[in-house]
């Protein structure tokens, strides 16, 4: 199954006000992310939903936050499989980034039988794409 991090796991609204200025500030948003808090709520959710599947964590987070998004995972307990990031300078939107992998994890062989994200396009492109999809509703939707 596949899961989003930033607002499922990860709870992100602290730096949203990041990009809200006339000038999105991604470096800064991005960076922020090592001191944001866990959902536990989400993070439950998906222990409880995950029932043997592989996890497959989906993020539109940049590759380069690798480093920080493993440690923060590790950090807060959160157990998974496989981590799928939105490569470096890739700036479309969340579910076209979501979509192009979601295809390749299908082209690997991946079987995505359920997604958790808190975006409603990222659900209704899961949901095109034949994937049964459970939204959480964070309140934000940049990432
Ligand atoms: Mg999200």
């Amino acid at each position: 199954m596949v899961v989003d991090v930033d607002g499922v796991l990860s709870d992100a609204s602290r730096r949203q006000h990041l990009l809200a200025g006339e000038v999105r500030a991604w470096d800064r948003f991005f960076e922020a992310s090592v001191t944001d808090p866990p959902i536990p709520e989400g993070i439950r959710l998906v222990e409880h939903l995950v029932g043997g599947r592989t996890t497959i964590l989906l993020t539109a987070r940049p590759a380069r936050l690798v480093g920080t998004t493993t440690a923060w995972l590790d950090r807060h307990g959160v157990e998974w499989d496989m981590l799928v990031m939105r490569a470096d300078g890739d700036h479309r939107s969340s579910p076209d980034v979501k979509a192009t992998a979601l295809a390749g994890l299908r082209a690997d062989g991946h079987q995505v039988e359920l997604a958790v994200d808190d975006d409603p396009r990222n659900a209704e492109m899961y949901q095109s794409a034949g994937v049964p999809t459970v939204y959480l509703h964070s309140g934000y939707y940049d990432l």
